[in-house]
């Protein structure tokens, strides 16, 4: 079968792989409709050191399942599922807790561990606890939306939730890129009275706008800082959702935050240190996120995407063949693309 492998930094290829294939009687083996390239696949693109293990790339798909192993109970041969990025049992304390990403026996797919899903097919481990059967058929119109609970509208959802917004209270979105533009969707939906983006690309200002976005900044660092403020009296946002993952990104967030606010952070941190140490403190921030347990929001978030009443999946701007992966990276390294869709 065809699957995407990264070699080093700029150097990703499509290339034949032995078939993937049942392992473990839990496992599942999906055939994948539609899998995505992701804003933090560019990490590696960008930076992979030379003498680092090639990696198969991709965590986000919806698929058919196509054999299951003789432990698997809940799924079948056909059903349409979308996965996680994470894989886990759904069984231990931190999957009971909705933490599904903390997982006990779960792990991370397109490692160097486990073959990820910009490819024709993949093992899906603890398939019962990771994947979620789709009440759609395979080639459903709402397939874009469908796709993003893999990742990017749970981890915008996973931002807003961190960041504590609520009905009336202020936000702001740190980053344009698909995550950025469906953290804008879930501060809306959770009641957010005005929501201010931090960004600069026009038309991904206008499809903010277009989520809910009532402000926009297009400024960096400390004048991005003074700016916000402006806009909110002098008080700062109750809520940031950080989803870049820069430091700088993150310097911005705790400078626009207002007293007693949160920062929720999803942008996988690039830096070692948190800063701002002393602003947070003596304004009271709660700095929270992580990696999202979008198994956990998958159940809350897919009535809306149903009813149509979010619609995650206008953040693909490009749809490509597996062997346009390669392109598609570019694509999204040099922004030319917000959010590209692969249909193997
Ligand atoms: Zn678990």
């Amino acid at each position: 079968m065809r699957a995407t492998v990264l070699y080093g930094a700029g150097d990703v290829r499509v290339e034949n792989v032995p078939d993937a294939g049942l392992i473990e009687p839990t496992d599942a083996l999906v055939a994948v409709s539609r899998a995505c390239i992701c804003g933090s696949d560019l990490w590696p693109y960008k930076l992979m050191k030379p003498g680092e293990p090639p990696r198969r790339m991709g965590h986000e798909a919806i698929g058919v399942v196509e054999a299951v192993g003789s432990g698997v109970r809940t799924l079948k041969v056909g059903d349409v599922v979308v996965m996680p990025f994470a894989y886990s049992d759904g069984t231990c304390a931190f999957c009971h807790e909705g933490l599904h990403t903390s997982c006990v026996h779960g792990g991370f797919f397109g490692t160097v561990e486990l073959p990820g899903a910009q490819a024709e097919a993949l093992r899906i481990p603890l398939a019962d606890g990771t994947l979620f059967a789709l009440p759609v058929r395979a080639d459903d119109a709402l397939m874009a939306s469908l796709l993003t609970l893999s990742d990017v509208m749970g981890t915008g959802h996973h931002a807003a939730r961190a960041a504590k917004v609520g009905r009336g209270k202020t936000a702001a979105v740190i980053g344009d890129g698909a995550v950025g533009l469906c953290a804008v969707i879930a501060a809306r939906r959770l009641g957010a009275e005005r929501i201010t983006i931090l960004a600069r690309h026009p038309d991904r200002i206008a499809l903010a706008k277009e989520f809910g976005a009532t402000d926009v900044v297009s400024e960096r660092g400390e004048s991005a800082i003074e700016r916000v403020r402006e806009l909110t009296g002098g008080l700062g946002v109750h809520s940031v959702l950080e989803c870049v993952g820069t430091e700088e990104a993150m310097r911005t967030a705790i400078g626009i935050a207002r007293a007693g606010g949160a920062v929720g952070r999803v942008g996988v941190p690039h830096y070692e240190a948190i800063p701002g140490s002393e602003p947070a403190f003596y304004n009271n921030l709660t700095i929270g996120g992580g990696p999202a347990p979008v198994r956990a929001y998958m159940q809350e978030l897919l009535p809306d995407v149903l009813e149509g009443k979010i619609e995650p999946g206008r953040v693909f701007d490009r749809v490509i063949g597996l062997d346009e992966v390669p392109d598609g990276y570019r694509a999204m390294n040099e922004r030319d693309a917000i959010k590209v869709m692969v249909k193997p």
